[in-house]
């Protein structure tokens, strides 16, 4: 089992440069440790290689990585922004 990476303490979000208040929460990716608004976190799946068998809140590009093996099944458990996103390239 390998250690998860410790969390970035940064003051913006590391994908869109937003800044953090009381109204914009930070998160942080459970896989690649970055610092991160809600709307670039927004997606769950289990971390077996770090011991975590439940969702956990990871980014895009984590959740990208490990999903186009099992896109099918796991496309029905991200948000609908997410899913918006899936969705682009077949509105032509
Ligand atoms: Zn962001
Ligand atoms: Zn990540």
């Amino acid at each position: 089992m390998e250690t998860p990476p410790p969390f970035q303490e940064s003051a913006h979000c590391d994908v869109c440069r937003c800044t953090f208040s009381t109204f914009r929460r930070r998160h942080h990716c459970r896989s690649c440790g970055r610092t991160l608004c809600h709307e670039h976190s927004s997606y769950h799946m289990a971390l077996p290689q770090y011991g975590i068998y439940t969702d956990a809140r990871v980014c895009y590009e984590c959740f990208n990585k490990s999903s186009s093996r099992d896109a099918g099944v796991l496309i029905m458990r991200v948000l609908p922004g997410a899913f918006r996103v899936l969705r682009t390239p077949f509105q032509g």
